[in-house]
């Protein structure tokens, strides 16, 4: 992991490979409280699943965690805290996830993790804490810039 700096409130890290954002994920989830949620951007394999299963880890969650992608939402108790984790790439609006009773786990006794948070933008907390993963053009290969903003590593 390199490249730490701040930007105006913006923490921006680089991964070198997925261990790493995995690693950067754990940290999020050893230090986790209940409510947080972080809305979790980037493109289709740019690691934010990844991210998740670093941070289930440091929430001591030993299931497989696997993208919810056809499930839209997946909990996982055994953990310090509960973790939710969505997937709203295949929702075309806000009440689907609401019907499944999604949005009742945002400021709840758990933590939420959101992929692709642009489709429910609306029901995402105020303090969400905003993390954007983006590979590096002219780096290639396993390079990802990760964005986060509302929070820090720790
Ligand atoms: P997403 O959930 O964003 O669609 P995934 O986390 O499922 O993406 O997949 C990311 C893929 O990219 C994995 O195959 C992972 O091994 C690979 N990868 C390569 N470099 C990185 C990196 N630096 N961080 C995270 N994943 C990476
Ligand atoms: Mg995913």
């Amino acid at each position: 992991m390199s490249g730490v700096r701040n930007e105006s409130e913006m923490t921006v890290i680089e991964t070198a490979g997925p261990e790493e954002t995995r690693a950067l994920g754990l940290r999020f989830g050893q230090k986790a409280q209940p409510g947080l949620v972080i809305a979790l951007s980037g493109d289709l394999g740019a690691g934010k699943t990844v991210f998740a299963k670093g941070f289930a880890e440091g929430l001591g969650i030993t299931t497989p965690v696997t993208s919810p992608t056809f499930t839209l939402m997946q909990i996982y108790e055994g953990g310090r805290i509960p973790l939710c984790h969505m997937d709203a790439y295949r929702l075309e609006e806000e009440s689907e996830l609401e019907a499944v009773g999604g949005h009742e786990y945002f400021g709840g006794d758990g933590a939420v993790l959101v992929e692709w948070p642009e489709m429910v933008e609306g029901l995402l907390p105020e303090d969400t804490v905003r993390i954007r993963i983006e590979r590096i053009p002219e780096k290639g290969g396993d390079a990802r810039r990760i964005l986060i903003k509302g929070g820090t590593p720790g």
